[in-house]
């Protein structure tokens, strides 16, 4: 059987990141942990993690480091996860965040970091006309619609326009991104773990692309810049 992968997946939104996530977790038979799903179904059961959360992704900020990772460590100690691996969609978005889930994952760190790369032009468009399902979270786009009627291939869930992908919204997560998430490329960069992949093209090239990186990378695994992998990081 083929093995498994720890695996984070960076990108802007809009960067195809949650499409290439589904895929890959498929291709390496891991679980698909996903933060904005795991706390959309929270709003959407109303527990007290989603009542919390409703407010601040609404408004595009992001969540505390604290309250993401506590539900980021219960998902990874499943079973599921700690057998196969997983690959990490949305999380982490902070240097505060990889370094809690360095700490989590400890003594063995992740496989590789994917960072898909898009040119904000191409991410502003794609997100405009993007459609996801309320129940499964699976993206369409107005351009690659379900097959019947807005409603969902996979789950037969409602199809719809996310509440946070309102223009405004949009441009403050892209503003968030640059601010808060791009030194993640630097830190996992200093510790050898990040591979960038082009995001541009169908997203069964860019599939390709990534398959092809994580199977280079584990026959030539890279040093990281320090020895003990601490790198520059505060
Ligand atoms: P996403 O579907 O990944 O774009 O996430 C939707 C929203 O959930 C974000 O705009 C944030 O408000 C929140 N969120 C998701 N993941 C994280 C995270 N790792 N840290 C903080 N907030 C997050």
């Amino acid at each position: 059987m083929l093995p498994g992968v720890r695996l984070v997946v960076l990108g802007k939104q809009g960067a195809g990141k949650g499409t290439q996530c589904v895929r890959l977790s498929h291709h390496y038979v891991v679980p698909h942990v996903s933060t904005g799903d795991m706390l959309r179904a929270a709003v959407k059961s109303g527990t007290a993690l989603g009542l919390k959360a409703k407010e601040v992704m609404d408004s595009g900020e992001l969540l505390g480091d604290d309250l993401v990772m506590e539900m980021v460590s219960d998902r990874l100690s499943e079973p599921d996860c700690r057998v196969r691996g997983f690959v990490l969609d949305g999380c982490p978005r902070t240097v505060g965040q990889a370094k809690m889930l360095s700490a989590l994952l400890a003594p063995v760190d992740l496989d590789l970091v994917v960072d898909i790369e898009v040119p904000t032009s191409l991410v502003l468009k794609r997100l405009a006309s993007r459609r996801v399902c309320v129940d499964c979270g699976a993206n369409y786009s107005v351009s690659a619609p379900p097959r019947v009627n807005w409603t969902c291939d996979i789950c037969g869930g409602e199809v719809v326009q996310r509440e946070d992908d309102t223009e405004e919204a949009i441009r403050r997560r892209l503003e968030l991104y640059e601010r808060q998430t791009a030194p993640l490329i630097g830190w996992y960069s200093e510790r050898g773990l990040l591979d960038p992949v082009s995001g541009i093209g169908s997203p069964d090239a860019v599939l390709r692309r990534i398959i092809r990186t994580i199977e280079h990378r584990r026959e030539h695994p890279r040093v990281p810049e320090r020895p003990d992998g601490s790198g520059g990081g505060k």
